[in-house]
């Protein structure tokens, strides 16, 4: 599970990245709102542990933006340092699931977010398809007709971005951030050593669907089928 924290007390959010790296879950920082927002808005993450009061734009702005613009349902844990019932009431109002008291022990912080994903695991789809292709989101297997593969980590990760609007370029900027992270020295060459991946598997399972090149710009998916 990859779980998005947005935190600007740098110590605190960095301690909140261990918490949950030793709980297995992957992690992503920011330190500010508006790249906190910019990286939630990717549809990636499996749940976001939001501070509200943030420079940049604050943690109500993000969820509210999330929820109405960008009409992502990824479940959010606002962290509140105030035990404002004003801002419980206005967090839980802009569409964050839950909430979180400053200070709090690592353990709740924990069960909160296990509770949360459960949740959403329970409404949320389990596969997405593109023309004979199905990504199981849970088992992170690939299907075509009878033939199913296992994909790693970071291929499940673009397969995913790329079947969610399968017909719109995905730009390898994106990808190298969303999948690799700001902080990471990744480059071009890994996102297209793991797409080479991700064709080798497509041929294996006899797959009509493929991942078509824009030279520099990015990705997309096509259905060959669809083209003859
Ligand atoms: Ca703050």
């Amino acid at each position: 599970m990859r779980i998005l924290i947005v935190e600007d007390e740098k110590r605190l959010a960095d301690a909140l990245g261990e918490i949950l790296k030793e709980a297995k879950y992957t992690v992503d920082i920011s330190y500010d709102g508006e790249s906190g927002y910019d990286n939630a808005a990717s549809g990636i993450y499996d749940g976001i542990v939001l501070d509200i009061m943030l420079p940049k734009k604050n943690g109500l702005d993000i969820v509210r933006d999330l929820r109405k613009a960008d009409h992502i349902a990824t479940p959010v844990l606002l962290l509140t340092a105030r035990d404002s019932v004003d801002d419980r009431v206005k967090g839980l109002d802009s569409g964050a699931d839950d909430y979180l008291t400053k200070p709090f022990a690592p353990q709740e912080l924990l069960a909160r977010i296990r509770a949360m994903t459960r949740r959403q695991g329970e409404v949320v789809l389990d596969e997405l398809s593109f023309g004979d292709l199905t990504l199981n989101l849970s088992g992170h297997s690939l299907h075509c007709g009878s033939k199913e593969v296992r994909l790693g980590l970071k291929e499940f990760d673009i397969m995913r971005m790329l079947l969610t609007a399968p017909k719109t370029i995905l730009p390898k900027e994106e990808l190298l951030i969303k999948i690799w992270g700001t902080e990471s020295d990744a480059e071009d060459n890994n996102v297209e050593v793991y797409i080479s991946f991700l064709r080798k598997k497509l041929f294996y399972l006899g797959s009509r669907v493929e991942i078509t090149t824009v030279r520099r710009v990015g990705y997309y998916l096509t259905d060959t089928a669809e083209n003859s």
